[in-house]
């Protein structure tokens, strides 16, 4: 074989083992992973996704809990009336849309390779967010270990170990533990969310989140009453500060 057909050979070698890579990576291949729309995607979504993405980043919202609807720089209905736990929480994305559907798609459908592009969207929120400026270690919500090996793998966990290579901060993966089984959250009305999830959550080794910087990882806030529990159990451990990062935030009701 003459030497240019090694070249092409060699050319088309590589180029298999990369496309074989993505792939793997990203089996929808050159398709958004979010609407799975099948165009060239430059960076990470399609054009309309990170179009609409962009769009909703400038609606106005609370300044502490990233839920749209009061003016910029102003406090939501239910912030004013019982200040959150945690400091600050933001969403890299609505809850709807191809946003919603992703999520589901990772968490009911084991599509578990979706954590990898919607972790990246968040560590990018939590980068360009000066409030997030000093954490030291990122946890996630656990789920109960019965539901965790029903399910086989926790969404919030796998969404974590993306955040916490990509902000190079320790991974605090099984600090805060569900001790309790609880209802489905969803038909649930605020206070039966509340009351659902009272005691529901212990941390494991208290002197691993004492006087720390907590970054909480979560898949999906809605009233909030999961990363609210979770934030003062943290807080309650010793914990000196909590923040939240979500994939997608929905409105308050
Ligand atoms: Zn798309
Ligand atoms: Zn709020």
């Amino acid at each position: 074989m003459r030497e240019k057909d090694w070249n092409v050979k060699l050319r088309q070698g590589c180029r298999n083992l990369i496309e074989g890579l993505v792939a793997l990576l990203y089996p929808s291949g050159l398709s958004c992973p979010l609407c799975r729309r099948e165009e060239p995607v430059e960076g990470l979504l399609c054009g309309a996704c990170q179009l609409r993405l962009e769009v909703w980043r400038e609606e106005p919202r609370c300044r502490c809990c990233g839920r749209p609807g009061p003016g910029e720089g102003k406090l939501c209905r239910d912030c004013r009336e019982s200040t959150p736990p945690f400091r600050l929480a933001r969403a890299a994305a609505p809850y709807d849309g191809p946003f919603r559907q992703a999520v589901h798609r990772l968490k009911f459908q084991g599509e578990l390779w979706l954590a990898e592009p919607l972790g990246l969207l968040m560590a990018e929120t939590v980068s360009g967010e000066a409030g997030y400026g000093g954490t030291e270690l990122v946890v996630p919500v656990p789920l109960h270990p019965g539901k965790l090996k029903a399910r086989g793998y926790n969404q919030s966990s796998l969404l974590g170990e993306v955040l916490s290579r990509k902000l190079l901060l320790p991974l605090g993966d099984r600090l805060l533990v569900k001790e309790r089984e609880t209802r489905d959250q969803t038909g649930l009305t605020r206070k039966e969310r509340w009351e659902n999830l009272k005691g529901a959550f212990r941390v494991d080794k208290p002197q691993q989140v004492r006087g720390k910087s907590v970054l909480l990882v979560d898949d999906i806030l809605t009233t909030g009453s999961t990363v609210t529990h979770c934030a003062g159990t943290l807080l309650a451990a010793g914990a000196a500060e909590v923040t939240v990062i979500t994939w997608a935030v929905g409105s308050n009701r």
